[in-house]
């Protein structure tokens, strides 16, 4: 059955609290507010019990597929599960009652675990200081290109363009075209790695700066980053790094003893964070010696003092970039990484990388049959296949097998990213799925396969099972349309 909307299922005067009598005298509003900050007429909200609230929004989340259901292999996306602890701790009262504007002395605790958190994030990627303030990975690039802009800003050199590789994430192009650069492709190898002699030819006095994702999104590791790196700073240039893919990294290697001049991490992928709802992320900037300088305001700082640490969140920061953000940064989603870090700590942290890579070797390992592997193995945390041999053989499309996933329980892996892989499939196992559940997501997709061949037309109605089929899935982006009445 469809589920109305939860305006239709209001009625005027229904209610889903109660309240004791007011004994205080009543003041009218316009006598304490000034008038343009008055409604002109009264907030358009359902009116609905409580015991219909929550049934509203499970019966929704019964329909959706999530990460609490099931196995969501996303590429790219690091869907990992989501430890309950780190909700128990952000809904601790003395984080979840803070006022942003309230004075330093009485909100020591949040500031400590915001720096202890920068200095735990620095230590793992190995860069001299972090910066908490941005919302999501999109935003942590903006970020890192601003400071990657005002520090050539302030060698005197107006450089224009900014590199990035042909296999990187939308948003690499996307956020260095809003902070003003001109965007050069460069080629990635029939390994799936950056092109060096294309890099080579690129790299002129003019390039800001390589966005580079390591491992990149084809799941294969840079090998030559060192060499990269060389060849990017003996240009002048910088280098950056997407770090969304950090699952495959942590207390293996470090983007700073790579090389990289800057990295963003997601918080939301890599420290767990339910995401993919629009929900709050949170996207921190990393960065070198050399742009410390140019950090977003404010940031936290510790005091030494005879009577213990003191945390305070200072502006003397006379060349900074300026703020990113309004207040701090998505403090949730930094207390629940806090969470996480803490309660693996850096062993943990380890075996979390070691798990996600050989969980996703493994999930190659049965599905390299039926499936093109357009790149060689081995690979990082994830891998990328091609329903081409489907599509050529069946008409049978990447988009329509993904589909048919969802009739057997899982959500579909992420599709058509990368560019450079037609109908591809890029599949992340995360850390978190056990030995059984690799073993059915990789029967039922090898039964797909199978399907494909001998009933084309079952996979192309697919989904049969789900609460709703296939969907305009541009609309609900172009035609924005929250009903309310
Ligand atoms: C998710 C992702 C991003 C963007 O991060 P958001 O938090 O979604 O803004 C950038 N690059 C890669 C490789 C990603 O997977």
């Amino acid at each position: 059955m469809k589920e109305k909307l939860i305006f239709d299922l209001s009625r005027e005067g229904r209610k889903g609290y109660s309240l004791s009598a007011n004994d205080v005298p009543d003041v009218p509003l316009d006598t304490i507010l000034p008038s343009n900050s008055l409604r002109s007429e009264p907030a358009s909200l359902p009116e609905i019990s409580e015991s219909e609230v929550v049934r509203h929004f499970v019966r929704l989340s019964n329909m959706n597929f999530h990460v609490d259901k099931g196995m969501y292999p996303l590429g790219s996306c690091t869907m990992k599960y989501n430890p309950k602890i780190n909700d128990y701790t952000c809904s601790l009262p003395g984080f979840s009652t803070l006022h942003p504007l309230q004075p330093s002395e009485t909100t020591q605790g949040a500031l400590q675990l915001m720096y202890e958190l920068t200095e735990m994030l620095s230590e793992i990627a190995g860069m001299a200081a972090v910066t908490l303030q941005p919302a999501a990975g999109a935003h942590g690039e903006l970020t890192g290109i601003l400071l990657i802009k005002r520090y050539h800003e302030s060698m005197g050199s107006k450089r224009q363009k900014l590199l990035v590789v042909d296999s990187a994430h939308g948003t690499n192009p996307a956020s260095a075209a809003l902070a003003g650069y001109e965007i050069i492709s460069v080629a990635s190898n029939a390994d799936g790695r950056t092109d060096l002699d294309d890099l080579a030819r690129k790299l002129d006095g003019d390039v800001a700066a390589l966005m580079l994702t390591n491992p990149n999104t084809i799941g294969v590791f840079e090998k030559d980053i060192v060499r990269i790196a060389k060849m990017v700073h003996d240009n002048g240039s910088l280098l950056y790094m997407d770090g969304a893919n950090m699952n495959a990294l942590l207390g293996i290697s470090r983007p700073g003893d790579m090389g990289f001049d800057v990295v963003h991490y997601n918080l939301h992928k890599t420290f767990s964070t339910p995401h993919g709802g629009g929900g709050p992320g949170s996207g921190p900037v990393g960065v070198c010696e050399k742009l410390l300088p140019f950090l977003p305001v404010p940031i936290v700082e510790k005091q030494e003092t005879p009577e213990g640490n003191v945390y305070r969140l200072s502006c003397n920061r006379p060349e900074s970039i300026g703020r990113m953000m309004n207040f701090y940064g998505n403090f949730g989603v930094l207390v629940r990484a806090y969470t996480y870090i803490r309660m693996l700590g850096a062993d943990g942290l380890r075996m979390v990388s070691e798990n996600a890579i050989i969980n996703a070797n493994y999930l190659l390992s049965l599905l390299g049959e039926k499936f093109d592997l357009p790149y060689p193995k081995p690979v990082m945390h994830e891998f990328c296949l091609s329903g081409d041999r489907q599509k050529k053989a069946h008409g049978v499309r990447t988009l329509d097998m993904a589909k048919r996933l969802l009739d057997y329980g899982f959500h579909a892996p992420t599709i058509y990213f990368p560019l450079i892989v037609s109908e591809a499939l890029m599949i992340e196992p995360t850390e978190t799925e056990s030995k059984e559940t690799l073993d059915t997501f990789a029967e039922v997709l090898n039964r797909i396969a199978d399907e494909a061949a001998s009933d084309p037309a079952l996979v192309l109605s697919a989904p049969l099972t789900t609460p709703v089929k296939r969907l305009d899935e541009a609309q609900a982006s172009r035609q924005l349309n929250i009903c309310c009445r």
